[in-house]
């Protein structure tokens, strides 16, 4: 990731830049990546309008608190917590995404802008997001944030979670030299019994996927099928994600035009249906 290509910033850009890895300007004027650019509005605007996707942030902290007011009737030998990923978790950064969208288009440097963002605190909670977090804590629950961004500047997300009322007890578990969460999950495992993970990427829960590419992410995901809406809530998140690797494992390698291409062969249609409406 660290050499990201400087195209499809519409897709890796918002990989690169929660991931806090580097990426270059995208030049102007490309076909190609303008046209991803232009995929990613759908995708934006879902997410800033879509009464869905709020449905669904409150499906998932709804489950969750459910799952998590039920746990108090188990025994536990240990206090009881939750970890929660931040960006498109808890917090919404889409206006950021959108305008990112707009700026490398313009053939702009994304990291200079994600800075700025970061550095403005100013993320909105997502829908149902205080509310919950309101609550568990409330139950004497501790709160874990773990994200993939970066330790160096953390002081803004603490100011921007502090301006949106979040629980705050336990510092936020960034990201200090790798974006795989295992060893910070396991440092909080090793003390506290985690009764729920919330997340918008696969990687957010405890199930060695971290790396996976390709159809394998799928498998292990259907291996712990029975965990997800259980113990597991994933919020909605089509606009970044590494699930770009199972469009293609080396995606974010590729110029823009075979780009467009493997994300067009990425989409399955149904060959006799487009024969019976091609006559
Ligand atoms: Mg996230």
């Amino acid at each position: 990731m660290k050499n990201l290509n400087k195209t499809l910033m519409v897709l890796a850009c918002s990989v690169s830049l929660l991931c806090g890895c580097s990426s270059q300007a995208t030049k102007k004027g490309d076909d190609a990546t303008t046209e991803l650019y232009q995929r990613n509005v759908l995708a934006l605007s879902w997410m800033q309008n879509a009464a869905e996707y709020r449905a669904l942030c409150y499906q998932a902290y709804n489950g969750a608190y459910e799952h998590v007011k039920a746990s108090l009737k188990q025994k536990t030998d240990k206090p009881r917590a939750i970890i929660l990923d931040l960006d498109e978790t808890v917090i919404d950064n889409i206006p950021a995404e959108a305008t990112i969208n707009e700026v490398a288009r313009n053939g702009k440097d994304f990291n200079d802008y994600w800075l700025a963002w970061e550095s403005m605190a100013s993320a909105n909670a997502m829908p149902g997001a205080a509310e919950f977090l309101k609550k568990v804590d409330k139950l004497g629950v501790q709160i874990f944030y773990v994200s993939n961004r970066s330790c160096m500047n953390v002081d803004f997300t603490n100011k921007n979670l502090k301006s949106l009322k979040f629980p705050m007890k336990n510092k936020i578990r960034c990201k200090d030299n790798t974006s795989n969460k295992k060893a910070r999950f396991d440092k909080i495992l090793e003390k506290y019994n985690v009764v729920a993970f919330l997340g918008d990427n696969v990687t957010d829960f405890p199930i060695s996927i971290y790396g996976v590419n390709g159809e394998d992410r799928n498998k292990i995901v259907d291996k712990n099928s029975s965990q997800f809406g259980v113990k597991y809530f994933v919020l909605p998140n089509p606009v970044y994600g590494e699930w770009f690797s199972q469009i293609d494992p080396n995606l974010l390698k590729q110029s823009h035009s075979k780009m467009v291409e493997l994300v067009d062969k990425s989409v399955k249609n149904e060959p006799a249906l487009k024969k019976a409406i091609s006559k």
